[in-house]
């Protein structure tokens, strides 16, 4: 079942999708209109880069 047909919680009104890391991760829910912004939060590396160095190991 998708899960890209709700309203972002950034409070936009806008449908939002889940943004996924390099590795398939979900980090966050964005809309066209706060996915720029929340993504800046994230280092460069997690959305390009699958070897990426995690903060905590996961299981996989
Ligand atoms: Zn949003």
């Amino acid at each position: 079942m998708p899960d890209d047909a709700r309203p972002c919680p950034c409070g936009s009104g806008l449908t939002s999708r889940w943004r996924n890391d390099a590795r398939g991760i979900p980090l966050a829910r964005v809309c066209p209109k706060c996915e720029e912004q929340k993504l800046s939060g994230y280092r460069p590396e997690v959305l390009t880069d699958g070897n990426y160095d995690a903060d905590e190991p996961i299981d996989d």
